[in-house]
């Protein structure tokens, strides 16, 4: 038996756990399909299936006769009513019921959009996620959150749907891009910015060793992060609460992606990159954190050559339209923005911006 870790994200009766190691998936995927008589769907992307297919054929062997594989184009687009339905249909063709067990195998688009037909088919279907990019394997695969974008914005059409368990498999990242495994570093960096100052000193220490895939490093902050998405999900699975400390950067990095049509001249991580930086100077700038807390930030991701700024993306959003892309984002309440802040590392706080001038005169300092 290959050596795991077992994390559960605790929710009564919804509970399910995390497994991690090195090279679990076969063995895990037997331990959860108890049987070979339940049908299968594999939902993953092309760049999924030509470079870990071997992987997946082996871990499913056994259960070929019942098996459907999905395979669809890779990148953000595919989140969308298109993907969606071509989902349904495809799994619906396959007379199912709703013993059926759903594995969305890939990055955190996968997940999202996998997740969210698991949660419309017969109005629910096991699902089980199998992260493969490192953003998903410590953030999206974890805490149910599903969905689709809109042309209003991103994920805003979604649900709440937690999956049966969560298989964490880190030999899927070797073939992983470096810009990906970048991007993942984004989240990680995220939970100990609000959670946690002494992984942020271990960070400061072994982030190159993360970046390289240094198998240790990358199961012990795997499972740090997921540890910290664990806690935090079980006490607020809804988002009405502290769950809203995990959007550090989001706030500001999903209205930059938005700006670019969520292209692939930025991704997802590259711009919580820049939102996490915004962030923390929007904290100095409102006198609410130190400014050697922002400097440790920015240090730690030129130490690492990481890209914190909108124009390394040739990227330029005027004031104006920046604060309407914020405004598509889901963080608003009372028409008014809100925003994750720092107060220090480890200690986050909720801002509600009661007056709009202060955010156009911060981005005016920011944006040209
Ligand atoms: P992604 O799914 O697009 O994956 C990034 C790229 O890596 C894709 O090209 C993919 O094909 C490729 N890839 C994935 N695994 C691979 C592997 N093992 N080897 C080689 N290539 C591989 O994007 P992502 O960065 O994983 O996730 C970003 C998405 O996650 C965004 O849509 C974001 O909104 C969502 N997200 C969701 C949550 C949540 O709580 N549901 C949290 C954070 C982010």
């Amino acid at each position: 038996m290959k050596e795991y870790k077992k994390i559960i994200v605790n929710l009564g009766k919804r509970s399910y756990p995390i497994f991690l190691g090195n090279k679990i998936l076969e063995e895990k995927v037997q331990g959860i399909l108890k049987n070979d008589k339940n049908k299968i769907v594999i939902v993953t992307d092309s760049n999924v299936k030509n470079l870990q297919g071997k992987t997946i054929d082996k871990a499913f062997k056994k259960y070929s006769k019942n098996l459907k594989i999905i395979v669809l184009p890779f990148g953000e687009r595919i989140k969308s009513f298109k993907f969606l339905e071509n989902i349904l249909e495809k799994t619906l063709s396959f007379n199912i019921d709703r013993d059926i067990f759903l594995f969305a195998i890939g990055g955190g688009v996968i997940g999202d959009l996998a997740g969210l037909a698991s949660s419309l088919l017969l109005r629910g279907i096991n699902l089980i996620q199998v992260p493969t990019s490192l953003l998903a394997q410590v953030d999206s695969s974890v805490g149910g959150k599903t969905g689709i974008n809109s042309k209003y914005g991103k994920n805003l059409i979604g649900t709440f749907k937690q999956p049966k368990s969560v298989i964490i498999s880190v030999d899927f990242l070797r073939t992983l891009e470096k810009r990906e495994i970048i991007s993942g570093y984004a989240e990680i960096l995220k939970y100990s910015l609000i959670r946690d100052q002494k992984f942020f000193l271990w960070l400061l220490k072994n982030g190159n060793s993360i970046l390289n895939l240094d198998k240790k490093s990358c199961l012990y902050a795997i499972s740090k992060s997921c540890n910290i998405k664990a806690e935090i999900v079980s006490q607020d699975e809804n988002e009405k609460g502290i769950r809203e400390i995990l959007n550090l950067g989001h706030t500001f990095g999903h209205a930059i992606e938005s700006s670019q049509g969520y292209s692939s001249k930025i991704n997802h991580g590259e711009a919580i990159f820049i939102g996490m930086v915004m962030a923390l100077e929007f904290s100095v700038y409102l006198k609410l954190c130190k400014k050697i807390v922002l400097e440790k930030l920015i240090n730690h991701l030129e130490d690492l050559s990481i890209s914190y700024k909108m124009l390394n993306y040739k990227i330029k959003i005027d004031t104006k339209n920046f604060i309407k892309n914020l405004k598509f984002d889901k963080k608003i309440k009372n028409k008014k923005l809100k925003f994750i802040l720092l107060k220090d590392i480890g200690v986050p706080l909720s801002y509600t911006l009661e007056d709009e001038r202060v955010l156009t005169n911060f981005l005016n300092t920011k944006l040209i």
